[in-house]
């Protein structure tokens, strides 16, 4: 690990990395990478590396788990070995589940749940590259990867920490500001503001925390700008579609494949639930069911 430096931020208000104390690291995003998930999200931050995928909504097994009217939302953060300067050791740490459980959480008040009573959406993300802020960058790449996947939502979800370094509020830590510096306070907002996710280290006063959070909000708002651009060089814009229809004579697509069309986009998040369904119904009695019906029996 790199030694502690003396000054975080210089006399011109410049921090380690040449930003000011209210940037953000740059950020970039690509849609759609992994070809068997159901929507997947790569995202660079700064020098973090993250993958998302997402798997659903398909039916959740052991049956005891399903939730009679909701889907259940399983969020899974794991740092690749290779992703730090010192090796860290493969499988879930105490660290690792407690970042799934509470990143899980910052998805609940946006994800229309009641959708798909009894079963599972899976989220996984995956570090490839670690420098610090991999939670929040993680969150950010899961937002991408369920709209991706054609999962209702209210809206997008962001995440940024802010944290305090020579006495001074900073946005988006970066490793050593974050390994040496006096709080560290990752927060994850809807884009209406509603915190989501909010933890802290270090120490901040009530003055700093009020400062903190407004300059966490300025930094999720950009975050969700970047969100959304990439939704609509994947999707196109909503607006402009509707344009476009518009201007379009009925005529000139034929019935039938106008009707494959409309129906292979409505149905496009429950491809895969149909799939999926076929196949219990082949294998009806699961390994995970088999308990259950000796159970009964
Ligand atoms: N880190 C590491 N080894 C670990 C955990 C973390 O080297 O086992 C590094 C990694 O670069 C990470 C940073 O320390 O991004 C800060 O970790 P923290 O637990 O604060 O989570 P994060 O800021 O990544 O959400």
């Amino acid at each position: 690990m790199s030694d502690k430096p003396e000054r975080f931020i210089d006399d011109e208000g410049l921090r380690l990395d040449g930003r000011r104390v209210d940037e953000i690291r740059p950020m970039k995003v690509e849609m759609g990478v992994l070809s068997r998930a159901d929507g997947s999200c790569y995202l660079e931050w700064g020098n973090n590396k993250v993958l998302a995928a997402v798997y659903g909504p398909r039916e959740l097994h052991p049956r005891r788990m399903q939730k009679p009217n909701e889907v259940l939302v399983r969020y899974k953060y794991n740092m690749a070995s290779f992703s730090v300067e010192d090796r860290i050791r493969p499988g879930p740490s105490r660290r690792s589940t407690e970042i799934s459980k509470v990143s899980g959480e910052a998805f609940e008040p946006v994800v229309m749940t009641q959708y798909y009573p009894g079963a599972v959406i899976d989220v996984f993300a995956e570090v490839l590259q670690a420098d610090a802020g991999t939670r929040t960058a993680a969150i950010n790449a899961a937002t991408l990867a369920l709209a991706d996947a054609g999962i209702p939502m209210k809206g997008l979800v962001s995440a940024c920490a802010v944290g305090k370094v020579d006495g001074q509020l900073v946005l988006d830590l970066n490793k050593p500001e974050d390994n040496y510096g006096q709080a560290d306070l990752p927060v994850a907002m809807t884009q209406d503001g509603e915190i989501t996710l909010l933890q802290m280290d270090g120490h901040l006063t009530p003055e700093e925390l009020e400062e903190g959070l407004e300059m966490v909000k300025k930094g999720c708002q950009q975050i969700i700008e970047i969100q959304r651009e990439a939704l609509i060089s994947r999707y196109g814009n909503e607006d402009e579609e509707g344009e476009e229809a518009e201007e379009d004579s009925p005529e000139e697509v034929p019935e039938s494949e106008e009707g494959e069309e409309e129906e292979g986009e409505r149905d496009g998040s429950f491809d895969n639930e149909e799939s999926e369904a076929e196949n219990l119904d082949e294998n009806e009695v699961t390994k995970e069911d088999e308990g259950e019906e000796d159970e009964r029996q």
